[in-house]
């Protein structure tokens, strides 16, 4: 069965250089497709979930990564060779596999039915997204998301037996749900746990199931939810929102909800941090001149008086117009960038009121060309 094993990159379908995000993802999309819960029963599918899961185990791993990738299998298994066991110990536990973080999120009550023993399993996470405007996230906001999760079914309070009747305690695993098996390898003997067959590892037996769910305690339900977001949150962020996932099973708690912030872009405001970065024209005689300007920002707009000799591309702050800070007091600043905007065409009165300025300026009206952006350019070169 070692000699059998295949390439942990070929297994996750990624290539030798993929990198931490590009391999969990390829994970995610195989771990929900071949888990336990979707097909149950299936054992091609529960070998593929296995597989899936050691190949990430091993590659999500910095270390074990660079091992395998120099040594294979062998680089990151004792068994593999000498007993021929290829690591695959104990089935009947997932959890040894110690990376319930991302498992955590993305099937919770992991193995579930099929695959963990009997006893309270907390239900499975659900992720969601929430699209919100610059100055929603600025500020924060109340939001309703429509999504469908597992909850537990009323008519029999989640058992899954029909009213008037209960499970009968399954008399393989006398309710664990697993049991040991015995396999024999060159000699030796090893003891492993496995998923009971006759209960499917939920230690119980439904002889009535309850009508509304069919036996499986949970109902799927449509729900509308408000997710209240704070303000400063920021694009990509998540808010997490306990125990409004799918519902546990035996008794176990529900899943988290975890919904992703989307922030849309905003028509002319950028922001970096808690910084709004903002880019103001202006016309080339307010700088020189100065000017009363009026200047959005996410409370409104605001006076703000530019000096006259404004340069291009200078920046002047406004003070706590930024964003605020996410679980904090204080707020960012918004910092305007002058860009100052030069007239495309001119009419024979502002041609030869601007021949005249540079013409006091000690220089000579340029004859051809654009006279406008010629003085400018001149200007900047000295
Ligand atoms: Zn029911
Ligand atoms: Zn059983």
């Amino acid at each position: 069965m070692a000699d059998q094993k295949r390439d942990y990159y070929e297994v996750l379908g990624v290539g030798r250089t993929a990198s931490d995000d590009e391999l969990k993802k390829a994970y995610r999309k195989l771990a929900k497709q071949y888990h336990p819960d979707m097909n149950p029963g299936d054992k091609q599918a529960e070998a593929k979930f296995k597989e899936i899961n050691e190949a990430y185990e091993v590659l999500s791993d910095k270390d074990k990564r660079a091992k395998y990738d120099q040594f294979g299998h062998a680089g990151v298994d004792p068994n593999f060779g000498a007993g021929g066991f290829g690591g695959y110990g104990d089935f009947g536990d997932f959890g040894d596999f110690g990376f319930g973080d991302i498992l955590g999120d993305i099937l919770g009550g992991f193995g579930g039915r099929s695959a963990q023993r009997s006893g309270p399993q907390r239900g499975e996470s659900l992720r969601t997204g929430v699209t919100i405007s610059f100055e929603e996230a600025a500020f924060g906001c109340e939001k309703e998301i429509t999504l469908s999760r597992m909850e537990s079914c009323e008519s029999c309070h989640g058992s899954g037996c029909a009213p008037g009747t209960t499970a009968e305690v399954c008399p393989d695993c006398r309710g664990s749900g697993t049991v040991r098996v015995q396999q024999r390898m060159g000699g030796m003997a090893f003891t492993s746990s496995a998923p009971c067959t006759r209960c499917r590892g939920t230690g119980k037996i439904i002889h009535q199931p309850c009508k509304s769910c069919g036996g499986a305690g949970n109902v799927k339900k449509q729900r509308k939810i408000s997710v209240s977001i704070p303000q400063g949150i920021n694009d990509k962020q998540a808010i997490s929102l306990r125990g409004q996932g799918n519902a546990g099973a035996n008794g176990g708690p529900a899943g988290d909800l975890i919904v992703e912030v989307r922030v849309k872009p905003h028509a002319y405001f950028q922001r970096e941090g808690t910084s709004v970065l903002y880019e103001c024209p202006v016309s080339f005689y307010q700088a020189a001149l100065g000017a009363e300007l009026e200047i959005p920002t996410i409370d409104g707009k605001v006076k703000y008086t530019l000096p006259a000799g404004t340069q291009p591309g200078t920046t002047f702050r406004l003070r706590g117009k930024g964003i605020p800070e996410l679980r904090g007091r204080g707020r960012g600043d918004q910092y305007v960038t002058v860009q100052v905007k030069v007239p495309a065409s001119l009419n024979n009165q502002q041609r030869e009121a601007l021949e005249a300025f540079a013409q006091t300026m000690g220089e000579a009206a340029p004859s051809s060309g654009s006279p406008v952006k010629e003085f400018f350019s001149k200007k900047k070169k000295k």
